[in-house]
């Protein structure tokens, strides 16, 4: 019989989950169908209900991630930390279990980009939900110490206070060089802009990312780190990836061919 899942979120027509999973599914043929769905503001719980009465499980993208967090029975470690939910599985008994796989998705994707994270001076900008949500993974890797660099400096401070060691918070007009590796969890590049860094940041860092993505692999982020002297800088298409893998095996217990949904879709890995 085939199970379905499918993508729930406001936009989806964009998604590229859909392309992936059905890639996924076709390489270990496994007989699944994955729509998307958009929903209507303010109607998440509605919309997972009627899903689920026959769905089997679902990714979450903006702005449902604090929605499905509230709607899941159960969580996992790492969505708790994130308090957001980009996995829903409906389980044997009938219950929804809620995992969050972007920040393992990351943490992934720079392991098979062959970046080590053990003992690296990190710099992530922006302390929104994508920044909470890669901390615990990255912190699980053991870091030398994770900066977190937000326009406003108290969001960034609090995640400071949540997580402790080695992760501290300071304003973005604070930041001075030193990293080995400088994420972009900002949204900025959604509108065309670059958070105010100075250019030693990237100058002095061995690679850049933006966990936004773009087809072609560039976004603006990665094209002023390369300018800036960066030696290396992608975009999120990578997590994207590595993402959806994680929540396919969650919900099917068998990993997909990732590193050819890489090629198949843009990645350098
Ligand atoms: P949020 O809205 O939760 O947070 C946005 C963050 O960006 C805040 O810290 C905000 O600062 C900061 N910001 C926005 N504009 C600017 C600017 N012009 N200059 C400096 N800082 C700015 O967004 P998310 O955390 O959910 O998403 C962040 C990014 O991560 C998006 O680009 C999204 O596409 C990407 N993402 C990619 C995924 C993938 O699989 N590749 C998965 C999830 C997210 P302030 O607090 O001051 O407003």
């Amino acid at each position: 019989m085939t199970s379905r899942y499918a993508v729930l979120g406001n936009p989806v027509a964009h998604s590229l989950s859909p392309d992936i999973h059905a890639f996924f599914a076709k390489g270990l043929h496994d007989d699944i169908e994955y729509g998307r769905i958009l929903v209507p503001e303010g109607g998440f719980e509605r919309t997972a209900r009627e899903f689920f009465k026959q769905g089997s499980g679902c990714n979450i993208t903006v702005p449902c991630k604090g929605d499905a967090f509230r709607f899941a029975d159960s969580l996992s470690d790492f969505a708790r930390t994130a308090q957001a939910v980009n996995t829903l599985k409906r389980m044997d008994d009938g219950s929804i279990y809620g995992d969050n796989t972007d920040g393992r998705g990351f943490a992934a994707d720079l392991k098979e980009k062959g970046i080590a994270v053990k003992g690296a001076r990190i710099l992530i900008l922006g302390a929104g939900g994508a920044a909470r949500g890669i901390l615990k993974p990255l912190i699980d890797e053991d870091p030398s110490s994770i900066t977190v660099a937000n326009r406003t400096a108290a969001k960034a401070r609090a995640l400071e206070e949540l997580f402790g060691e080695p992760v501290r918070g300071e304003g973005l007009s604070e930041v001075r060089g030193g990293y080995d590796i400088v994420i972009n969890a900002t949204s900025a590049s959604l509108s065309g802009s670059v958070p105010e860094v100075s250019r030693d940041v990237l100058a002095g860092s061995a690679c850049a990312c933006d966990l936004m993505y773009r087809p072609g692999g560039h976004t603006v982020f990665t094209d002023f780190a390369v300018k800036c002297g960066c030696p290396r800088a992608f975009d999120g298409l990578g997590m994207l990836v590595m993402q959806a893998a994680l929540s396919y095996e969650l919900w099917r217990g068998r990993m997909p061919d990732y590193q050819a949904a890489f090629r198949r879709f843009g990645g350098d890995a």
